[in-house]
């Protein structure tokens, strides 16, 4: 078994780690046994679909980035990787 599919990592020390409850937002909320360190564990690919989808409309016209209701300057950080796809 060698299947790491959603089993994060510690950020400080790179251990597995291990769920431990829920937080009050219904996110999953992990903690590493060996250092102590818990955190819960973002959706890269939710947020970047979200990301994503505000890049397209805009890029595709329909939308000014004001109308997206991002703040260009988090518009242009939260996007500059979409370019790149
Ligand atoms: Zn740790």
């Amino acid at each position: 078994m060698a299947t790491i599919a959603n089993q994060p990592r510690c950020d400080v020390c790179g251990n597995k780690l291990v769920k431990n409850g829920k937080t009050g937002a219904g996110r999953t909320r992990w903690r590493c046994k060996n250092c102590g360190a818990s955190s819960t564990v973002t959706r890269p690919d939710i947020t970047a679909k979200k990301q994503f989808t505000g890049f397209h409309r805009w890029a595709t016209g329909k939308q000014s980035i004001t109308e997206l209701g991002t703040p260009r300057s988090t518009f242009h950080r939260t996007t500059a990787w979409c370019w790149q796809v």
